[in-house]
């Protein structure tokens, strides 16, 4: 046994690796939803009412025919079911682990609201998506090569769903990226317990074997490329660039020791090697009330903090991230405050202590202060677009009109930078998609 898991505990102050037993790891970031086998699949499969005008659909950003899939498993055949939803959504795998279904298709499933219980269409759509890539079948082949080519920044959910329907479609398509590893958030970014065994690597692989794109990662546009030499080289680019950027509190001394992007923390945890390596405070505190806000608290807990308590500026039911989302937290210990906003931060050196004051719902202070001890904080108070030189903005994304045509001729936007839609794998996936066709149709004449 290593020095430091003999020697650190819950207990010890600071901010330090191996709080744990070394078993306790892999036990908290296990599965969140196990896998269902094939039996619990049927059973599943079977309280579908299989509805005309299936409401289900429609809260699908990427509309997968819902009905029709669960019927295909239901008939024995998920493979025929994981083509029905990938012709739809072809990270349907990952969608299937990390969409808030119970503010999308569960939410509006019949059995939902006659009975409070949905089909649970997210674990069904994991088996039939599961049971194809087991197999290392990709079900889709490409149309005879149009000799055009098409450049995609970004290979987030959004560029890789623009860069596979534009390969289907016969054309050539190169793939950028700035970080080392394709995935965009799903690699770097959703909770690890949503997405075990890189899953998120596994997926770009088999999504690549559709053939004609090429991987270029380590290459940033703005820095290795422009967008004027893409629009010169290539018939078309689609930027997924996503939200690099992430916004400050505002606050003096909110670079002390200890504070931290909650992105980024939960990036380092993602490449992790070893979880009982990483450090993590005692008394952690998280300030933000969106899905970041929520995965940062809950995976600082898994690694064993002590406390560890995520406050936000306004009420409990104003909080982006989901019921489902904000219950999970409180089962792991996560203690949540609401109408509270951070007035400064105190330590010397580092970060010791946290001061908040109280809001009104329209955020006006009340005057009431507290404190709340810290040796580590993570802001998570949101993320924004990066980068210069890009097409015409509309607020602080890239403004878009149809399928994600932008200001600038034959560049096309989509997912998180682009202005519109939840900030959400699927809407991403779903955008990517349709400006593909778009792109597609335009240059096909
Ligand atoms: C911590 C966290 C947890 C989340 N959890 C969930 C969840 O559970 N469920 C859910 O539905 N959504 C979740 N989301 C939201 C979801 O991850 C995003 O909506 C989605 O990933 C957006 O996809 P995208 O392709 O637009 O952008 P991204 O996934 O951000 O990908 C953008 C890609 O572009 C690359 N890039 C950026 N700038 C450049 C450049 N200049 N040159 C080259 N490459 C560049 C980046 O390296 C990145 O790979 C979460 C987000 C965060 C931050
Ligand atoms: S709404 Fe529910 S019951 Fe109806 S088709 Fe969709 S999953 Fe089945």
């Amino acid at each position: 046994m290593r020095e430091d898991s003999v020697t650190q505990n819950q207990l010890s102050p600071g901010v330090v690796p191996g709080r744990l037993d070394p078993g306790a790891y892999d036990e908290n970031f296990a599965d969140l939803h196990p896998p269902l086998d094939d039996h619990e699949a049927l059973v599943a499969a079977d309280r579908c009412y299989f509805c005309h005008d299936a409401p289900c659909i429609t809260a699908c950003p990427t509309e997968i025919d819902i009905p029709l899939f669960i019927r295909q498993i239901a008939t024995g055949t998920p493979e025929a079911a994981a083509k029905t939803i990938l012709t739809q959504n072809i990270l349907g795998g990952m969608c299937a682990r990390v969409c808030p279904t119970e503010t999308l298709c569960e939410e509006a499933c019949v059995r939902e609201i006659a009975e409070g219980k949905p089909v649970l269409i997210g674990q069904l759509q994991r088996y039939s998506t599961d049971t194809l890539m087991e197999k290392g079948e990709h079900p889709f082949n490409r149309a005879a090569p149009t000799g055009k080519r098409v450049a995609v920044v970004g290979a987030g959910p959004a560029g890789l769903a623009c860069a596979h329907r534009l390969a289907l479609h016969g054309h050539e398509l190169a793939l950028y990226d700035g970080h080392d590893k394709p995935g965009g958030l799903n690699e770097y970014g959703i909770a690890a317990y949503k997405t075990v065994d890189d899953f998120a690597q596994d997926e770009v692989e088999w999504l690549l074997e559709i053939g004609g794109i090429t991987v270029e990662t380590g290459q940033r546009l703005g820095r290795d490329m422009s967008l004027a030499a893409l629009r010169e080289g290539f018939d078309a680019v689609f930027l997924g660039l996503g939200l690099g950027a992430v916004n400050a509190l505002g606050l003096e001394d909110e670079d002390k020791d200890g504070m931290a992007d909650a992105v980024d923390f939960i990036a380092d945890l993602r490449q992790a090697a070893d979880l009982s390596r990483l450090p993590i405070g005692r008394d952690v505190v998280v300030i933000g009330g969106g899905m970041t806000a929520i995965d940062a608290a809950v995976q600082a807990k898994l690694l064993g903090a002590l406390n560890v308590t995520l406050v936000y500026r306004r009420g409990r039911d104003r909080m982006n991230a989901s019921r489902f989302e904000r219950d999970l937290a409180a089962s792991k210990g996560v203690h949540i405050v609401t109408n509270a906003q951070p007035v400064a931060v105190h330590g010397n050196g580092a970060v010791r202590e946290v001061e908040f004051e109280y809001t009104d719902d329209d955020l006006s202070p009340t005057g009431a202060r507290f404190r709340l001890p810290a040796d580590q904080v993570f802001k998570a108070i949101g993320q924004a677009l990066e980068g210069e030189g890009l097409p015409r903005l509309d607020g602080r994304k890239i403004a878009v009109t149809g399928a994600g045509r932008t200001s600038v001729e034959r560049v096309w936007a989509g997912g998180d930078c682009a202005a519109g839609g939840e900030d959400l794998t699927v809407t991403a996936v779903a955008e990517g998609r349709d400006a593909a066709e778009d792109i597609h149709k335009s240059l096909m004449g």
